[in-house]
């Protein structure tokens, strides 16, 4: 193995809970906020302890054609139950969700990440039409 791409894994999200679902339109304006959401774990839910939880994910867009995609941006989900107490004895746990708007000027495709701290590195794409 000499790359890391080698390493990031993909699969059906309604049978593998580490793969990010982005929620967005199929079709969507240029001159229009998209909404576009990821999450993990959503048909099957992810651990979010001390121990085992999704530390971020990143959304990706790759306009049609072009050589290099543009990272829209990323969450690191923070707090996971650890607290001087012990571990899973802290007063917050952030999921794995995330939602943001963006302008894309041409169709493309999205792609998120995820890293889990136990299970490495996940990926989804989904294809957007600008019309
Ligand atoms: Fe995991």
């Amino acid at each position: 193995m000499s790359h890391l791409h080698e390493l990031v894994k993909s699969a059906d999200w309604k049978s593998e809970k580490h793969v990010p679902v982005i929620d967005a339109p199929d079709t969507a304006k240029a001159d229009e906020w998209t909404v576009i959401s990821a999450t993990v774990g959503k048909e099957i839910a992810h651990p979010n302890t001390t121990e085992h939880h999704i530390c971020w994910i990143a959304l990706h867009y790759a306009p049609e054609g072009s050589p290099v995609s543009y990272e829209l941006g990323r969450f690191e989900f923070s707090a996971h139950g650890q607290s001087a107490k012990g571990a899973n004895q802290g007063p917050a746990f952030t999921d794995s969700t995330v939602t943001i708007r963006a302008k894309l000027l041409s169709s493309g495709r999205l792609f998120a990440t995820a890293y889990c701290n136990i299970h490495g590195l996940w990926e989804s794409g989904k294809s957007i039409t600008i019309a």
